[in-house]
């Protein structure tokens, strides 16, 4: 038996302390279900003991936002109020710490208009953009972290019941994200040395491309831009300030050059798209672009995804996850991507992170796009990695070295 309230200390010292690393005299603001409450108070205390200045919570419902959708027209959700935008621009500016508890509903919003999803999605980014471009550009820390909700459980364990879902799936978050070790904190530091040896071997490298081939049919030649950058495990802010932006995370990612992706790339698992499943399908690309597409499930989702805008089209993310990852071993479908991206290779259809590239953070869009960033309200994780994946990595002068055998590291990578 667990000690429940010990483990749930732990986690939320780990994510003040690690994740957000929050600082003498800083802001939080924290995005948080109402289901949540308890671990959002916790969190708070844990944020105002290390010296936070003041945390602002926000309260979200995801049952009342399924109502707005479904009853509001869709003009509203194609403006910000000035308000809200004022708030996530300013609390940014002022250099807060922000903070997300994800754990949705993953089939709650099925039946909603997806026009109206992609419309808040794309409101949302033009009125708070120097709040995103602050976030992506590393001038913000950030964490998103997750807390199971009833809605949540039974869909990843259907066949519990309530209490057992949520008890089981409490034990998989704190097993994935290292609470059930003696020194949470420690573990973490550990982890993040993991990722260094393999993130500098593959930045020396610079491969020009990466070729994916698996039974699934998968066929996929992806180009990297010139001077990319491989990150994983920790990052640094602008102002010095490590920090972890996801909790769990076993991925080692950068960005693919926009116009030099070409073949087919089939998905490995169902994609949860704000509470709408898209399952079993395929992009075919050509210069970058998605000129064709395949799902079994959800095809109009998809659909409107890649209608949002013209870099929801193209990929922005690259990322290398072994088939063994400690979070894939457990062999749990989470239907939530900070998991399940972590237990997948992955690609993501939209926006690039700038800091994938030397220099890309103080570019301007144009010179971005002229070096292959890819720039989109939308930033989509999608899986790929399957236990029979290879990826060879081919470089300028034609010479190819193995990157992933049979679904894990080869032996070339150190
Ligand atoms: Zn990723
Ligand atoms: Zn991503």
């Amino acid at each position: 038996m667990i000690n429940f309230t010990e483990y749930l200390e732990k986690y939320a010292a780990l994510v003040i302390e690690m994740g957000v690393n929050i600082q003498p005299e800083q802001e939080l603001v924290i995005r948080a279900p109402i289901e949540c409450a308890e671990f959002t108070r916790i969190l708070t205390e844990k944020a105002y003991q290390k010296g936070a200045k003041e945390v602002i919570v926000l309260w979200k419902d995801e049952q009342l936002s399924k109502i707005k959708y479904t009853y509001s027209p869709l003009e509203v959700f194609e403006t910000v109020p000035r308000w809200q935008a004022n708030f996530f621009n300013d609390y940014s500016e002022r250099g807060a710490a922000f903070l997300s508890i994800y754990a949705e509903d993953p089939e709650l919003m099925a039946d909603v208009d997806p026009q109206k999803i992609i419309a808040g999605i794309k409101a949302s980014r033009t009125a708070c953009q120097p709040y995103y471009d602050r976030l992506d550009n590393g001038e913000n820390v950030w964490n998103i972290v997750s807390v199971p909700t009833l809605a949540w459980a039974k869909k990843v364990f259907p066949d519990c019941s309530d209490e057992q879902a949520i008890d089981k799936l409490w034990k998989a978050i704190f097993k994935a994200v290292r609470v059930d070790t003696p020194d949470p904190i420690a573990a973490w530091k550990q982890h993040d040395q993991s990722f260094r040896s393999k993130v500098a071997w593959l930045n020396q490298q610079q491969f020009q491309k990466l070729r994916y081939t698996n039974s699934l049919g998968t066929n996929l030649t992806l180009g990297l831009p010139q001077n990319h950058i491989w990150q994983g495990g920790g990052e640094t802010s602008n102002k010095g300030v490590f920090f972890f932006p996801n909790m769990p995370t076993e991925e080692i990612f950068s960005m693919p050059h926009k116009d030099h992706v070409d073949g087919v790339v089939v998905s490995s698992m169902p994609l949860n798209h704000n509470g709408n499943l898209i399952d079993g399908f395929s992009f075919t690309f050509e210069r970058g672009k998605i000129v064709d597409f395949t799902a079994k499930q959800g095809y109009d989702v998809l659909k409107h995804i890649l209608e949002t805008d013209e870099g929801s089209r193209y990929l922005g993310e690259v990322a290398l996850v072994p088939n063994h990852s400690p979070i894939s071993n457990m062999g749990i479908l989470f239907y939530n991507t900070l998991f399940d991206e972590n237990a997948s290779c992955h690609l993501a259809l939209g926006a690039a992170y700038p800091s994938c590239i030397q220099d890309g953070t103080t570019m301007s869009k144009e010179q971005q796009a002229q070096k292959g960033v890819n720039d989109s309200a939308n930033h989509i994780d999608f899986m790929v990695g399957t236990e029979d994946l290879n990826i060879v990595g081919i470089k300028a002068d034609g010479t190819e070295i193995s990157i992933f055998e049979h679904g894990n590291w080869s032996s070339a990578v150190q």
